[in-house]
């Protein structure tokens, strides 16, 4: 079925061999660019970003000043800090990330249509027409670099790879940095992907890697040569054979999934590692679930508590109940799992929490089809409380009103950026 549709794009006048279907752009060193936009002191100065102030956390965006002085991404701060004397830190600013987000997207939309936000700093646009061509592709590249740099800001610079698949678009993005741009055609392939690593594509994190080795692939060479059915073999399913369409030049069929979980998570700085500090960050986690739940318009069946110990244990317990969005139900439940995992810990130190939703459904749907309980229902004076408390938060600052003691939690509690989904403002408020 992609195919065909790559097929009707691909009008014979727009053949010349290339097949660019794709336009990827990933933002260079986003975080730390962007603290370099605000601050024009700490320009052209090695800066990370760190997600907490503390010496034990690791960079989560290193800029290219930083890169070329041996400090990258995961880089641990005091690491960081001996190898460059004078480095400048800053902690995360999620917030202002996503609002740099939207004006780079609105920025592009100028140009062409975005098709697919794939992170916060990397989208992915479908080239049509005469666009499927290598110079006006090109040109189009230059034109959103140029319009970003201009209209957003001087120091947000972009690297843009254009290719067949979306996946080679994205390793053309990934060549060439900062403010690369750079095509690979259909009827060079495999060309300059010999060049790479293995593990330069995305899918192929260590352990496909390690697979990819054991089945004697080392290099780009030797996986470009596998079979679709080979490549199957080695991924374990369908990924494999998807995996061998697109690196050569075909996209496979997408599969959208739907929301299926609310997710907020937490590492712990030092100070809140001990358990009776921790178990009020698993409560802000809770209470933060519940606040988006009620802003989506969603309920939720379930939760599921994860720690991970400070001696590196992982432990988990979930539970289901009646549908519900009220904070004061989801946070019994988290209580009832917080004090199933504690008892496991092998001491009373806390470094990581994450809290899921499970079992989503949309606020409106009748809650008895699956036998949920009558008592269920949730309590209407809670309901009318906790949306007066969402309205105080979102109007004067999150934490303006908590649910029991109020935890410091450094800024941001689940607002972070995850590699797949960009928060939206209200939830910097939660
Ligand atoms: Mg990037």
């Amino acid at each position: 079925m992609a195919q065909n549709a790559d097929m009707k794009e691909l009008d014979p006048r727009w053949r010349d061999g290339g097949d660019l279907r794709w336009l990827y752009l990933d933002m260079n060193s986003y975080f730390a660019s962007c603290a370099q936009q605000d601050e024009p002191a700490i320009r052209n100065r090695p800066v990370i970003v760190v997600p907490v102030m503390s010496d034990y956390t690791c960079a989560i965006a290193a800029s290219k000043e930083a890169k070329a002085l041996g400090v990258k991404t995961g880089t641990q701060v005091k690491e960081a800090r001996e190898r460059i004397p004078g480095l400048v830190i800053r902690e995360a600013r999620p917030d202002r990330y996503v609002d740099l987000h939207n004006q780079i997207l609105a920025q592009i939309d100028h140009v062409i249509p975005v098709e697919k936000v794939c992170s916060i700093d990397e989208v992915a646009c479908r080239l049509m027409g005469p666009q499927q061509l290598e110079a006006p592709a090109r040109a189009l590249g230059h034109r959103i670099q140029r319009r970003i740099l201009e209209n957003v800001g001087e120091c947000l610079t972009a690297s843009i790879g254009i290719a067949p698949s979306r996946l080679l678009a994205k390793t053309a993005a990934d060549m060439k940095k900062p403010l690369g741009l750079t095509v690979l055609r259909q009827d060079e392939l495999p060309g300059a992907l010999l060049e790479l690593e293995i593990d330069e594509f995305a899918g192929i994190g260590r352990s496909m890697k390690a697979r990819l080795n054991a089945a004697g692939v080392e290099t780009v060479r030797q996986l470009w040569e596998l079979s679709p059915s080979r490549m199957r073999q080695i991924w374990r399913g369908i990924m494999g054979e998807n995996f061998w369409y697109a690196l050569h030049g075909t996209d496979p069929l997408e599969i959208e999934t739907h929301r299926a979980s609310i997710t907020h998570g937490h590492v712990l700085a030092q100070e809140l590692r001990p358990a009776e500090h921790a178990r009020g960050v698993a409560r802000r986690l809770t209470a933060k679930c519940g606040s988006r739940l009620r802003r989506m318009g969603y309920k939720c069946g379930g939760l599921h508590l994860y720690l991970r110990g400070a001696g590196g244990e992982r432990l988990e317990a979930a539970t289901r109940f009646a549908v519900t969005s009220d904070s004061f139900r989801m946070l019994e439940a988290s209580d009832d799992l917080w004090a199933q995992c504690a008892r496991r810990l092998k001491a009373p130190r806390v470094k990581q929490i994450v809290v899921t939703c499970l079992h989503l459904i949309e606020a409106g749907a009748k809650p008895d089809l699956f036998g949920w309980t009558p008592d269920g229902e949730e309590d209407g004076r809670h309901m009318s409380l906790l949306s007066a408390l969402d309205a105080l938060n979102q109007k004067f600052g999150k934490d303006a009103i908590t649910i029991g003691p109020r935890t410091k939690m450094h800024g941001f509690v689940g607002a972070k950026i995850a590699f797949n989904r960009i928060p939206e403002q209200p939830e910097f408020w939660e």
